[in-house]
């Protein structure tokens, strides 16, 4: 439902949750954070309020991190329990996604998942992405690559984000039917599924088009096809009054 990400200087966990309170009035029923730090994926996730989440992280708190994704999610497939709720980890945890919509072949995927002896950790149609993407990594892919292939073979609506363990200096985005917002700033750019989920940062913003992969760093914004092929967002100016 809700979506953030951030690459930067700043508290990944503090840009996040922010952004996630910004994202609330979308209604949600879970909610989940991951980071990557050196070399690993923390994460934590709770059905419920955000309120539950950020309890929790303050009884169990994650190392600093400056790159992290979040998610507030309004489940569709499996209940909304703590082990449904978003960011879904691949099979040796290397990979984390976030999504918003629906996979509408994920039941044909995940046959093939588990045939190749994958064991499924929740009951959504998302955490089928987490282990391609991860396979695709492991393989020697770069996330964007990864993204990339894997939403070609994806049907549906999605906005999906994800971290590499191993790969701390970036975070990857991709749409189809699912929007997808970057914000743009000095040293660290954001994502959101609406410019809500960063306004309090930067008001310069990137709508994605349709079918198309984004990798933000710090340094830059890359945005391509789902073929790969280099693309471009719609720039733009928010100019919404944030005391409202
Ligand atoms: N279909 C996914 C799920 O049920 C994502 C739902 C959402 O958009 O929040 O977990």
């Amino acid at each position: 439902c809700g979506i953030v990400g951030y690459v930067g200087e700043k508290s990944a966990q503090d840009v996040v949750i922010e952004g996630l309170r910004r994202l609330e009035y979308r209604g949600y029923d879970s909610a989940g954070i991951a980071l990557v730090h050196e070399g690993s994926i923390l994460s934590d996730k709770k059905a419920g309020k955000l309120a539950n989440l950020e309890k929790d992280l303050a009884e169990h708190p994650l190392e600093a991190s400056t790159t992290g994704i979040g998610h507030t999610r309004w489940a569709t497939h499996g209940a909304p329990t703590d082990r449904n709720a978003h960011p879904h980890l691949g099979q040796h945890d290397r990979v984390a996604v976030i999504h918003n919509g629906i996979i509408e072949n994920f039941a044909a995927l995940r046959g093939e998942l588990e045939d190749a002896g994958v064991e499924m950790r929740s009951d959504t149609d998302t955490e089928v992405v987490s282990h391609l993407l991860e396979a695709e990594v492991e393989a020697g892919a770069d996330l964007t690559v990864a993204m990339q292939r894997v939403c070609q073979r994806l049907a549906g609506a999605f906005t999906l984000v994800a971290v590499d363990a191993a790969d701390p200096a970036r975070v990857v985005a991709a749409r189809r039917n699912s929007p997808l917002v970057v914000g743009l700033g000095e040293g660290e750019n954001f994502l959101g599924s609406d410019v809500a989920a960063f306004i309090e940062h930067t008001r310069e913003a990137l709508e994605l088009g349709q079918d198309q992969v984004v990798t933000i760093t710090r340094e830059g914004v890359e945005v391509t096809g789902f073929d790969g092929s280099p693309a471009e967002g719609k720039h733009y100016h928010v100019d919404w009054d944030l005391s409202a």
